[in-house]
């Protein structure tokens, strides 16, 4: 574990699970803003050619000329696409366009260190780097967990949620064994929990005990809250700062902050 004595540059997270709707997006855009309240000073990455983290902080991925795209693909350096949000965070937006990268970056050098390099870049600016993770484990994927110093696997306690979690570090062994050997797994954060059903909490037990996970405290209750707040192209944390779903990610984040 790095101390705050040998740590170098930013903590870079990756939130990543392939499966889609488990709250990545929501999780990203939530401790950002979490993060970014409390003093942090914090670049959020959209790498899901969905571009809903975009979305959700109040940039139409339509009106934009550059996004992490142009960074990937080495045309752009990272300064000339991050955009300061309304909430605090700036952004690396994402657009349409990032569909077609996985496929552009297939036949390119160092396309796994790619995100990693350009990062680089602006380690100076922030505290907190935080990756919004493609639902797949592709090359975008790939590269974030390169990037990453951290991953955080956001989970939905139902059946069958956790089949893809044996993937997923899979692909963390491989990241581990050839691109980035010091990446940490901080473990599972329960998602849309609502803890007073037993399935939801024999489910965590079994992901937990089969594969040694930590599960992160406090778990996020489910609440249309969250459905809502991208509407506004603001996040939970502003627009029901004391609700009991922003209180768990001001939480989360906070424990993330103390962390080393
Ligand atoms: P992903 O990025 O993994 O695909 P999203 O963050 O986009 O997931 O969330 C998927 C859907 O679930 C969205 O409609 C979002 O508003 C909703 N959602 C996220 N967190 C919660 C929660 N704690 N309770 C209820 N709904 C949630
Ligand atoms: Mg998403």
């Amino acid at each position: 574990p790095r101390t705050a004595e040998t740590r170098s540059g930013p903590r870079v997270l990756a939130v990543a699970n392939q499966k889609g709707g488990v709250a990545k997006t929501t999780t990203v855009a939530s401790l950002g803003v979490a993060m970014a309240q409390r003093g942090a000073h914090v670049l959020l990455v959209d790498l899901d050619p969905q571009a809903s983290l975009t979305f959700s902080l109040g940039v139409d991925p339509e009106e934009l000329d550059l996004s992490v795209r142009d960074v990937l693909v080495g045309s752009k350096s990272v300064q000339d696409v991050i955009l300061v949000t309304d909430e605090a965070v700036h952004l690396l937006p994402a657009t349409i366009e990032l569909a077609q990268t996985e496929e552009t970056l297939a036949s390119m050098t160092g396309r796994e260190q790619r995100l990693r390099v350009a990062l680089e870049q602006v380690a100076d600016d922030y505290d907190w780097i935080l990756l919004d993770c493609p639902p797949s484990l592709g090359v975008l994927t790939a590269a974030a967990l390169t990037a990453a110093t951290d991953l955080l696997i956001p989970l939905q306690c139902e059946t069958l949620a956790h089949r893809g979690v044996g993937q997923l570090l899979d692909t963390v062994h491989d990241v581990r064994a050839f691109t980035n050997p010091d990446l940490s797994v901080i473990g599972v954060l329960p998602t849309a929990y609502d803890g007073r059903t037993r399935h939801a909490r024999a489910v965590l037990e079994a992901i937990t005990e089969s594969y040694g996970l930590e599960v992160v405290e406090p778990p996020i209750p489910r609440t249309v809250r969250f459905a809502e707040a991208p509407a506004y192209g603001r996040s939970i944390l502003q627009t029901a700062a004391t609700h009991r779903g922003a209180i768990a990610y001001r939480d989360v984040a906070d424990r993330l902050l103390a962390s080393t």
